[in-house]
């Protein structure tokens, strides 16, 4: 468990599957936390100020503020419009993306109008209706346990994760708050998802558990 939670009290706890989301209001100073049951499983996450669908959690933002592309524990993050929103004051990976676009990512031709759709994207957009605000502008997500390596001239390849059974990350928030996560169902996301699935008594794999505590 982490320090963090200590004398906490769980308000809202959702179990997701591959293709699953879950949004959540979020006030100040509550926490939220990811665990990765099985290990090796992709967590794609967006939050938006309160309800307006204007102002969200922005990876270019928090990326500039940090000075960095890899998130670390008691980093902060912002919004689009530079506004403090999360401190991640627990991680037991090291290792997050905050470069791909999620799974959900489909880039139209110039000049199309494909518009961006998939999985991830479509779930997300789901679960944020449920708490009142649009999917429609639906930001760039940060990938919770995606391990997405730097290779030369500034390429880089999505590997295997590295979290491990009940990995997690807890995330304090800094402002009120609507957060979703859904559990990646596809692609390099979560290479060694059908892996374990294999494994007999493997727990919960792919599965991803999201609480809020007060
Ligand atoms: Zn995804």
């Amino acid at each position: 468990m982490s320090d963090a939670l200590l004398g906490r009290t769980a308000i809202r706890a959702k179990q997701i599957g591959p293709g699953e989301a879950f949004a959540s209001a979020v006030a100040a100073g509550q926490l939220v936390q990811i665990v990765d049951l099985g290990g090796k499983q992709v967590a794609e996450f967006v939050a938006f100020a309160g309800t307006d669908a204007s102002e969200w959690l922005s990876t270019g933002q928090t990326r500039a503020a940090n000075n960095s592309i890899v998130l670390q524990r008691a980093m902060t993050l912002w919004s689009n419009r530079q506004r403090a929103m999360f401190e991640l004051v627990t991680d037991t990976v090291g290792r997050h993306d905050m470069l791909v676009s999620g799974c959900s990512a489909k880039p139209g031709k110039p000049g199309g109008t494909v518009a961006a759709s998939g999985p991830c994207r479509d779930a997300l957009t789901a679960a944020l209706g449920d708490e009142g605000v649009g999917g429609e502008g639906l930001p760039d997500p940060i990938n919770w346990f995606m391990n997405v390596a730097l290779v030369q001239r500034g390429a880089f390849e999505v590997r295997e994760p590295l979290s491990e059974r009940n990995d997690q990350v807890v995330l304090r928030a800094l402002t009120d708050t609507v957060v979703a996560v859904a559990a990646c169902p596809t692609g390099k996301a979560a290479p060694a998802t059908a892996k374990a699935k294999a494994t007999p008594g493997a727990p919960a794999s792919g599965n991803i558990l999201v609480r809020v505590y007060r």
